[in-house]
């Protein structure tokens, strides 16, 4: 019919608009390493804001004692508290509780959600068994993950750029965060110092390493997206502190803000950005994380259905509701196996009110979920491979090992999206380098990593 004929020039038009070839992946691959030079040349010279972390030694395997980590960067929040015991023992033992922010806290104010932390801190650490134990004498520690854009003043300080991801007290911005935590400690009457300021990429970063020496970036897919990676201190011409021993320092990339004129961008996207909260701003995270990419389908399938009627005369009202298809819906969607495809059919009744499709319409649905969430993982691996070019790995001279820890919902959960950010990596990095770039699943590595980073930062050490 004609209104099916409509709704497949849709689907074909967003195929090639979506297209990401070989040689588009290279162009953002070098994109991303320009930027990334340009944003170490000079503070605001680039896109990426390229942080500075103060993060100059990564975990050695050495680390002993008790040490705590707060994970802070979406709805929930983490302590943890782990036990190390060095090169013979490693992780003795870990525990860790999650709790949820209360929705009215996050754009409350900074005491009222900093007490909230503290005090289930407190809580975390009145109930600690006998397992961990503390040295008479000495000062519990902790790693703080904030997975925000800060301006880091030291290892254990930094200053809110901005709040993201739906948090939004006005008065926390341009504090330092540290000094926020440790009033809110101080008001609790808890002994606790805060030894380390983390991002939770280079949290995963550390944990990563503490598993596995050859790791040396880090990234994060879940409801954004971030990386962080070891960069020689030589080659950052903004840094005008001391020269560490190490020769190197974690960059924080804040790589969620790249944007390229090689971006395949749409109409879909263009329009997602301009009604965002942040218009103009993350046009990378936009493209290829987890808060975005259900929304995007959301989009494609309401002009589907105003264009080429496809579910009726009448475009089904929820359809209209920005975000109300989540990017965990489209991955069971894309993943239903079946061959009566019911779970797509069950999707589209609980989600967005729409009964009786057709076979080959949830066949469509099927195609768009892969062009949508192929063109995010394709240009995820083109953004790892921009990353191993900037550190000079993306050729095998010394057959180094190289490993990049992974981690966030998105690439834990979304096996197909996880399968084609592999594939992608290997396709682009060619045949000779692809054996010796391996990416491993870093789960939860980021509380373990901030611990581990307030360890080698500890008073006693
Ligand atoms: P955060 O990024 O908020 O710290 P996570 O790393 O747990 O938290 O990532 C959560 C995000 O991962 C969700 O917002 C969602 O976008 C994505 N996600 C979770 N589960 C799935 C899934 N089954 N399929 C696809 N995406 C998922
Ligand atoms: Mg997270």
């Amino acid at each position: 019919s004609c209104r099916w004929a409509r709704a497949e020039a849709i689907l074909k038009e967003l195929e090639e608009k979506c297209a990401t070839p070989i040689g588009k992946l290279r162009q953002v691959a070098d994109a991303m390493t320009m930027e990334m030079h340009a944003g170490l040349a000079s503070e605001g010279g680039s896109k990426l804001k390229m942080l500075i972390t103060y993060v100059d030694n990564l975990p050695t395997g050495d680390e002993k004692g008790l040490f705590y980590a707060l994970d802070l960067g979406g709805t929930n929040f983490r302590v943890i508290r782990v036990q190390l015991g060095g090169k013979e023992l490693g992780v003795i033992k870990q525990e860790a509780e999650e709790v949820s922010i209360p929705p009215h806290l996050m754009i409350g104010s900074s005491n009222e959600l900093f007490d909230f932390i503290a005090a289930e801190v407190a809580r975390f650490i009145s109930s600690e068994s006998e397992e961990f134990q503390l040295p008479t004498g000495r000062q519990r520690e902790l790693g703080f993950t904030f997975s925000f854009p800060v301006r880091q003043t030291s290892l254990s300080s930094g200053t809110l750029i901005k709040w993201t991801k739906g948090f939004s007290i006005d008065e926390t911005v341009g504090e330092d965060v540290v000094s926020e935590l440790t009033k809110a400690i101080d008001r609790q009457g808890l002994d606790l110092r805060v030894a380390a300021l983390v991002n939770d990429t280079v949290g995963t970063l550390a944990g990563g390493r503490f598993y596995d020496k050859d790791v040396v970036a880090a990234v994060i897919l879940g409801t954004g997206t971030n990386a962080a990676y070891v960069e020689r201190v030589h080659a950052i011409p903004k840094w005008h502190g001391l020269f560490p021993n190490s020769g190197e320092m974690v960059i924080n990339m804040e790589w969620g803000n790249f944007r390229s004129s090689h971006l395949p961008l749409t109409d879909y996207d263009d329009s997602l950005d301009a009604e965002s909260l942040n218009p103009g701003e993350q046009i990378f995270e936009k493209l290829v994380s987890g808060m975005y990419l259900g929304e995007i389908l959301r989009r494609v399938l309401l002009k589907l259905a105003e264009e080429a009627f496809l579910f009726g005369d009448t475009v089904p009202p929820k359809l209209r509701i920005p975000f109300i298809l989540r990017t965990p819906h489209m991955s069971s969607m894309h993943e239903d196996t079946s061959s009566d495809l019911h779970v797509v059919a069950s999707k589209f009744k609980d989600v967005l009110g729409i009964t009786g499709t057709a076979l080959k319409t949830r066949k469509m649905v099927v195609d768009l979920c892969n062009i949508i969430s192929s063109r995010a993982a394709r240009l995820s691996a083109a953004g790892i491979a921009g990353i191993l070019k900037k550190q000079g790995r993306e050729f095998t001279l010394e057959r180094q090992r190289t490993v990049i820890a992974l981690d966030g919902g998105l690439f834990e959960h979304y096996t197909l999206f996880r399968k084609s950010l592999e594939s992608t990596l290997a396709e682009i990095l060619g045949n000779e380098v692809a054996p010796f770039v391996v990416v491993i699943h870093a789960n939860d590595g980021s509380g373990l990593g901030a611990a581990l980073i307030a360890a080698s930062n500890s008073q006693y050490s």
